[in-house]
């Protein structure tokens, strides 16, 4: 391992000014043969790091640029509602990109190698998942979800040891942070006096600037957080997203989805949808996941207590008036986005129950959930859909002042033609694991333009075939 005599432009490590007991310094553990398998030139130029394309050496960890100290955060986490310390046991912070507007990103390899919290593990992450954050993520943000990106996938040229011999890589992966509600967790509960405190402190800073001069800026983040998680759980809702491992330390402050584990998307419509093989009590099912994000912000708010309100019973009072407001704010976050994938262009008060009744629909009938919106007409009440149902949409529509020209404009908007369809990842992850990364690139440039008006081969938007069966994501990345 060396380090270059040049450096990352503008780049900070504002975290490593953290009380130390919040992470540790530790360097990647170099990899025998890295070779860049994907690169985001677009994320690239974003954030001015577009020289540093061919420089595989950097993405593995082997050289770091000058003035780069990396370092592994600490944090806790409740995993399926069990509290355990972590940490990262397999990433490493690089640092943090300022934007020209003053944001900073945070820069992290994620696969390259052990750290003080490691525990069991090898450190290391396996091509096909590294690959499958890279697809999801970035399918993700082009579906206009917050999210955190990926830079690059790396190839170590080693192997790593799952259930058989697998080839590793490393994924550079960027976020607005990478504070999470364990972050807080970890921070409350190791009894260091100011580490809680800085920590906040911290957190409004790159996230609620505006918070520091509340009256009560504590209170003011745990709105933001709320409020951030309401929005990014209707997202979720509203193209069919299960993220599969809500855990505490899967939650993001910044309101980005993180982690991409077990995720998968919906083809037919069932609440009841759980992919993950680990997640036998259907604990993170796609209809659950808007109350496992409010059980995450209580305990996000527990860490918060002390510095809510000196007095025990009126900081719970304070946490408890923002969480109560979690399901209002979700209710008219997932509700506008969905009259906006029927065409709505206003709020009325019998809106939900046309919403519900038409998902009663779907799930009864086992509809495919993105291709049933993508191909819903106002005109053609022949797309399979009730037509008691339709008449009920139409005459809702007419209400409006917009034509029908407009309405199919707001709904191709909000209604995506593809998404990384279950079978499709795992046919690019599949070809990419023998070597040929062209399906993998093929599916990527197609999710790039989700709403696109240009003809999109068939096998992007349709569900899987018969013969696929029910699918099933594993934990083991
Ligand atoms: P995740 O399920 O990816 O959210 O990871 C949960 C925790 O396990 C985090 O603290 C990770 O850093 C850690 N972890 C996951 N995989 C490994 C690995 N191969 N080696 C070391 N730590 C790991
Ligand atoms: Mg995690």
């Amino acid at each position: 391992m060396s380090t270059l005599p040049i450096s990352f432009p503008r780049f900070e490590q504002s975290y490593a000014r953290l009380p130390e007991t919040l992470f540790d310094f530790c360097r990647p553990v170099a990899v025998s043969d890295p070779r860049c398998v994907v690169w985001n030139s677009a994320l690239a130029e974003a954030l001015g790091l577009e020289a540093w394309a061919d420089a595989p050496s950097v993405w593995s960890g082997n050289e770091l640029p000058g003035g780069i100290t990396p370092l592994a955060q600490a944090y806790a986490g409740h995993q399926f509602g069990q509290f355990t310390m972590l940490g990262d046991g397999r990433a490493h912070l690089l640092g943090e990109r300022v934007l020209e507007d003053g944001r900073k990103m945070d820069v992290q390899l994620k696969g390259s190698g052990r750290t003080v919290f490691s525990r069991g593990g090898d450190g290391r992450a396996a091509l096909e998942p590294m690959l499958r954050e890279y697809l999801i993520s970035e399918a993700m943000h082009a579906l206009g979800i917050p999210t955190t990106r990926s830079l690059a996938v790396v190839t170590t040229g080693e192997r790593v040891q799952r259930e058989r011999p697998l080839p590793g890589a490393i994924l550079t992966r960027v976020a607005a942070s990478h504070l999470r509600v364990g972050t807080f967790q970890y921070a409350a509960g190791c009894d260091e006096p100011g580490v809680l405190a800085s920590l906040i402190g911290y957190a409004i800073e790159r996230h609620v600037p505006e918070a520091a001069d509340a009256e009560n800026p504590a209170l003011a983040l745990l709105e933001d957080v709320v409020e951030k998680q309401a929005h990014l759980l209707a997202r979720w809702m509203h193209v069919g997203f299960v993220h599969g491992v809500m855990n505490t330390d899967n939650m993001a402050l910044s309101g980005e989805t993180i982690d991409y584990g077990p995720c998968a998307f919906l083809d037919v419509y069932d609440p009841e949808t759980v992919f993950s093989s680990i997640d036998r009590g259907g604990r993170y099912a796609y209809g659950n996941q808007p109350s496992i994000a409010l059980w995450n912000l209580s305990r996000f708010a527990e860490t918060l207590l002390t510095e809510l309100d000196p007095d025990p019973e009126k900081a719970v009072e304070r946490a408890e008036a923002v969480l109560y407001g979690f399901e209002g704010r979700f209710k008219q976050h997932w509700l506008n986005g969905m009259r906006a994938k029927l065409g709505l262009f206003t709020a009325e008060e019998p809106d939900e129950t046309l919403v519900q009744d038409l998902l009663g629909f779907l799930y009864r009938e086992e509809r495919d959930y993105t291709a049933f919106f993508a191909g819903l007409d106002p005109e053609n009440a022949n797309t399979g859909v009730d037509p008691q149902w339709h008449s009920a949409w139409r005459a809702r529509l007419a209400d409006q002042p917009q034509s029908f020209a407009e309405v199919r404009e707001r709904m191709r908007r909000a209604n995506p033609r593809v998404i990384p369809r279950n079978h499709l990842v795992e046919a690019a992850l599949n070809a990419a694991g023998e070597g040929d990364m062209a399906p993998f690139h093929a599916l990527l440039a197609v999710l790039q333009d989700p709403c696109s008006l240009e003809n999109i081969p068939e096998k992007y938007t349709r569900g899987p075939s018969a013969d696929f069966g029910p699918y099933v994501t594993y934990c083991g990345t």
